[in-house]
Order: C-alpha cells, then sequence, then structure tokens
C-alpha cells in the first residue's frame, strides 16, 4: 500500500518510562532484531536467540566488548506475530536511567537504529496489523484519562469504529457502482426511477455518518472534559463546594469575606467525565485595579463555561449582588446551588426558581458529604441533557475523523440536492467518490504520508 522509506531497518528504542522502577524495557523491531540482539547478548543457555522459538522468554547478559551491562530478560516474538508484524525483541533490564540507556546504546552499537516517535505502530498500521483508527486508539488508550474515556479507546482499538466505516463504505461503494452504471450505460426510460432509488438509498449511509457525527460531541467530552465554573457573591460557600467536590482540602477556606481573591482551578471527575472546576473570585463590586482584573478574569470563565454553578447562601436574604449575578446568567447553563441550608432558610428561592426552573434549583450544605454526592448527581444529569450526553456505543473523539466525517457528510448532502435539481450524474458520481475519500483518510486506506507522519509524531517513542 504504502512505499516507505526506512521500513527495511531495525528500529529499537526505550520502551518504559524514564526514571527508577522494577523493570525497564528495550524495544527492538525489523528483519535484523534478533540478529542485532545476539551481538550483544549472552544467553545463560548458551544458545543464540536465532535458535529460540518465538514466544520465549531468556535469561542472559547484556555485553559491550567483555564488559557485563546488564543481567536481563529477553522477549522474543517472531514475525509475523508480534507488535509490528516484524521480529521483535523486548530486552528486560532493571530499570535505572544509565542502565536502560546503555543497553539500547548497545543494541544501536550492534546496527539499530533510533525509533522515532510513534514508529513501531507505525510500523503495525504499515503492515496492515492495525487500521488508522485502531492505531490512534493506541495513543488515546495510553493518554486515557478517565475510565469512560479509556473504555472509548479499548472499543475503537478493537476496531468497532473501523468496522462501522467499512460498512458505511461499502453502502457509498454499491452506490457509486448504480451511479456510473448509469452514467456508462445509459437505458431509455430507467434514469428517473434510477435517480429515485440512488436518492432514497442514499440516505442510509448518510445518517449513519450523521450519527456518528453526533457521537462526537460525548466523544469530545470524554477526552477532553468540561468546565464548570463556581460564581456568587464572596463568603457563601463556593471554595466549599469546591473542597467538597474535590474530596481534599485544596483551596484556602476562612470565613473573612473575600478570601479567594482570585480564579482557581481544579481538576476532578465525577462519575467518569474529566471535569475542570473553576472558582472565580466572587467580586461582585471591585474596589481596586487588581480586583478589576479579577473580575475581567471571573467573567471570561463564566462566558466559557460548560455549566455555571451559581451559590447562594440560604441563610441570609438576597442581596443586590445576587440578584445581578442572577440578571448576568439568564440564558446560560446554570445549576443554582443554594448553600448553607443548615443555618436556616432566610432566602426566598421562588425567584432563582422563577428565572432558571425548579429542576435548576438545589439546596445544599457544603459541609454535608451527602450534599455534595446530591450535588454531584445533579450535576452529571444537567450535563446529560444540555450536552446531550451519551457513553454508550461508538464514540468519535478524534478531530481529524470529526472534520473527515463533516467534509464526507458534505459530499453527500452535496449528492442529494445535485439529485433533487436532476444535474449530469456525473457530478453526483464525485460527491459519492468524494465521500468514500473521506472514510477511507480516516482509516488510513488513502491518506497522504505526511499526514501520516504527523499522526505518529504525536506518539511517544517507543510505542
Ligand atoms: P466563598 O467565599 O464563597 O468561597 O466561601 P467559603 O467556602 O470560603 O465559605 C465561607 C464560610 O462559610 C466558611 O467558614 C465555611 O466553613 C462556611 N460554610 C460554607 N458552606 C457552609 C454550609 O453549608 N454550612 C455552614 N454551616 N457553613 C458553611
Amino acid at each position: 500500500m504504502y512505499q516507505y522509506k526506512g521500513l527495511e531497518d531495525t528500529i529499537a528504542a526505550i520502551a518504559t518510562p524514564a526514571g527508577q522502577g522494577g523493570i525497564g524495557i528495550v524495544r527492538i523491531s525489523g528483519p535484523q532484531a534478533i540478529a542485532v540482539t545476539d551481538a550483544i547478548l549472552r544467553l545463560g543457555s548458551g544458545k543464540r536467540l536465532a535458535e529460540c522459538k518465538s514466544y520465549s522468554v531468556h535469561h542472559g547478559l547484556v555485553l559491550q566488548k567483555d564488559d557485563i551491562i546488564d543481567e536481563v530478560l529477553v522477549t522474543l516474538m517472531r514475525s509475523p506475530k508480534s507488535y509490528t508484524t516484524e521480529d521483535v525483541v523486548e530486552i528486560n533490564c532493571h530499570a535505572g536511567p544509565a542502565v536502560v540507556r546503555a543497553v539500547l546504546d548497545a543494541v544501536l552499537t550492534a546496527g539499530a537504529r533510533l525509533a522515532q516517535p510513534g514508529e513501531f505502530t507505525k510500523r503495525a498500521f504499515l503492515h496492515g496489523r492495525l487500521d488508522l483508527t485502531q492505531a490512534e486508539a493506541v495513543m488515546d488508550l495510553i493518554g486515557a484519562q478517565t475510565e469512560n474515556f479509556l473504555r472509548v479507546a479499548q472499543h475503537q482499538l478493537k476496531g468497532e469504529l473501523s468496522d462501522e466505516l467499512k460498512a458505511i463504505r461499502e453502502e457509498l461503494l454499491e452506490l457509486y457502482t448504480m451511479v456510473e452504471a448509469l452514467i456508462n450505460f445509459p437505458e431509455e426510460g430507467i434514469e428517473a426511477q434510477s435517480r429515485q432509488q440512488i436518492l432514497t438509498r442514499i440516505r442510509i449511509p448518510q445518517e449513519r455518518v450523521m450519527r456518528l457525527l453526533e457521537s462526537s460531541k460525548s466523544g469530545r467530552i470524554l477526552k477532553e472534559g468540561l468546565r464548570i465554573v463556581l460564581c456568587g457573591k464572596p463568603n457563601v460557600g463556593k471554595s466549599s463546594l469546591l473542597n467538597g467536590l474535590l474530596k481534599q482540602h485544596r483551596a484556602i477556606v476562612t470565613d473573612i469575606a473575600g478570601t479567594t481573591r482570585d480564579v482557581l482551578e481544579e481538576s476532578v471527575q465525577i462519575k467518569g467525565i474529566p471535569i475542570q472546576l473553576v472558582d472565580t473570585a466572587g467580586i461582585i463590586q471591585p474596589r481596586d485595579t487588581i480586583e478589576e482584573e479579577a473580575v475581567k478574569r471571573s467573567n471570561l470563565y463564566i462566558n466559557s463555561a460548560d455549566l455555571v454553578l451559581l451559590v447562594l447562601d440560604y441563610s441570609s436574604p438576597q442581596e443586590e449582588a445576587d440578584t445581578r449575578l442572577m440578571e448576568q446568567l439568564k440564558g446560560r447553563h446554570v445549576l443554582v446551588v443554594v448553600n448553607k441550608m443548615d443555618l436556616g432558610h432566610q432566602l426566598d428561592i421562588s425567584s432563582p426558581i422563577k428565572i432558571f426552573g425548579r429542576e435548576h434549583v438545589m439546596t445544599v450544605s457544603a459541609l454535608a458529604s451527602e450534599s455534595i454526592r446530591e450535588l454531584e448527581i445533579k450535576v452529571v444529569e444537567i450535563i446529560g441533557k444540555v450536552k446531550n450526553f451519551d457513553t454508550h456505543g461508538i464514540l468519535i473523539s478524534n478531530i481529524r475523523h470529526i472534520k473527515a466525517l463533516q467534509l464526507a457528510q458534505d459530499n453527500l448532502q452535496n449528492a442529494c440536492r445535485l439529485m433533487n435539481e436532476n444535474t449530469s450524474l456525473e457530478f453526483i458520481s464525485e460527491e459519492i467518490k468524494g465521500a468514500i475519500n473521506q472514510l477511507d483518510a480516516i482509516t488510513g486506506r488513502n491518506i497522504d504520508e505526511d499526514l501520516l507522519d504527523r499522526i505518529f509524531s504525536q506518539f511517544c517513542i517507543g510505542k
């Protein structure tokens, strides 16, 4: 498929994170992987690795000239049953930075070349073991911060997205063949009927592409997370709520009004959704330029928030500052958190209910863990509604995939429009082919080498 330079090289890299640890692994892949290892290895059995079976582990010493570098365990995986489908050797050594580096140096001196970032996975792709969506899933899997996103990456690695794209491609290919047949073998009187048939059939792949695009909203949320901003006048309990959600005391909580002078950001996982929590200064009337800046920054955060938690104090009557904030937040996605319910009910909650709706107002006590649990449930419920959030099925999370699907969708919309306008079939055929090309770009069937290099350069070395 690809005529890639450098595939004949044998590559090597450290496959484990830098630093001290239990085991460090140097991974070698390519036609000379076994010969290179044999050049620096003395096995306890007295054999050469070249004589050993695939999927076997051997004890030995890595030597440079006659000096022992390390005592190691070597795993041998012969082509084609390996990660890259090439001969692969993994040298398990002691994980000190100097040891692993010295083993790698010995391997490089023996004839391997240092692997580029992602080059092992790129070889798996170039040899057809993974398609591009699966190769990208490997990267997502390594980078996954939450269990939910890990699940998305695992499904993609298993090939669920590839299978769906393959099925859509099949449908488009059939349509393309139908259109081409009509162009090449026009028959009197049947074109109108066939056009109608094509138009009906094109809706099926079109809807499947649309469903994938729909799923990208949830996919992006799982990958990148959401921003929830806490706002409210000073001393209403914003920091206490933030701390409750973080379940650890990182923000400074005191009872002197206005302690949190500026914006504070923390990351937290709520029910498997990565969330960036932002505690704003709570300054309503700035007294100096520093406070003016803080208010500006708070407003920027509020404007970019996926959800705003407006915190009010149940134990004191509504003040002008509360009214102003409620006015400012009208029309945004807001959950009003009426706090300090343990201290008395002085606040008339009918006004936030009137503005934001009953479903968007809840009473809590930031100091009670039960309240925090209820708050978490409510937050997830609201996010689910406002973001149409789903964690099931195939979820698209990769920007590259989203862009290609959008272009495929444009192609299919154009095809339908041209069909309705009775435009010449050549143009319709072009649009369908365009959509197929976009799907092929996602799976890597049809993608230029520069882009491929760019995708793999985002991987870590050794993967
Ligand atoms: P912020 O300025 O809005 O961030 O408010 P803080 O979180 O710093 O809270 C101000 C004061 O109110 C602190 O003394 C908290 O312990 C107290 N506080 C916060 N929430 C509650 C609550 O639900 N009940 C009670 N009794 N005190 C609370």
